[in-house]
């Protein structure tokens, strides 16, 4: 009698270890697979590893697209499709995944609103903006003026080329403010830039989109970031 209550005492550590564990195993699989809210879908994760972020870094991540210097040709593009079925350049996608992991470590919730976008896309948001204007009351010309604002003529707008993003807030967990506050002090260290700031209208041609973001490259970024130059100016592409 007396010898089995010892055994029992002595199993009881290994019992409870083993308990923990499997808590702990249980508790991971649970984070993994509904506390994380990963917006993206981990099954289109494309197998690229830039391993150094700097690697990301290179011309093609540098095209200037805007109301002068219009897309030359619809390039085919490896676009990665997000869980929310927004697409974006499979290029950008480990970098950007990147930064929303971090993002939500710091307690803020952003979204992927705009990605990618074909002509005929660009054409329509174009479309409905004037049509918004004009019902308004705006004359053709002035609506026209009002869109172009915000709106880029199709040919000439970042989301064609699959490395502009809108990122807004998720809506339940975190404010717009917080979201754009985040990136516009961090996103140049993934290699994203605040593409149309309040002092660049002159040289953009866009209004200040406080959530459009362009990807770069992490140098490109970091220097742009750092002298508060715009890419036009950075490219030495000013009109
Ligand atoms: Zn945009």
């Amino acid at each position: 009698m007396s010898t089995h209550t010892q055994q029992t005492k002595k199993r009881r550590p290994y019992l409870f270890i083993c308990i923990l564990i499997l808590l702990i195993a249980l508790a991971g699989i649970f984070v993994q697979r509904f506390a994380g809210t990963d917006i993206y879908n981990k099954a289109s994760l494309p197998s690229i590893d830039f391993g150094n972020e700097n690697e990301a870094d290179g011309e093609w991540c540098l095209i200037l697209v805007n109301k002068w210097h219009p897309l030359e040709t619809e390039n085919e593009i490896d676009l990665t499709e997000l869980s929310n079925g927004q697409c974006v350049d499979s290029r950008i996608y480990p970098q950007l995944q990147k930064m929303f992991d971090d993002m939500r470590d710091d307690g803020v919730y952003p979204v992927v609103a705009s990605g990618y976008r074909t002509e005929q896309e660009q054409q329509q948001i174009y479309d409905e903006s004037m049509a918004e204007y004009i019902e308004k009351g705006y004359s053709e010309s002035d609506a026209k003026t009002e869109t172009e604002r915000w709106v880029a003529i199709p040919g000439t707008s970042e989301h064609q080329l699959g490395l502009g993003v809108d990122i807004n807030a998720d809506g339940i967990n975190s404010y717009g403010y917080e979201v754009y506050n985040w990136l516009a002090q961090n996103a140049y260290r993934y290699g994203f830039i605040y593409r149309y700031p309040e002092n660049k209208v002159a040289i953009t041609g866009i209004a200040n989109e406080p959530w459009h973001y362009r990807y770069v490259g992490v140098n490109a970024a970091t220097e742009i970031y750092k002298r508060g130059i715009c890419l036009e100016e950075y490219l030495g592409e000013t009109n």
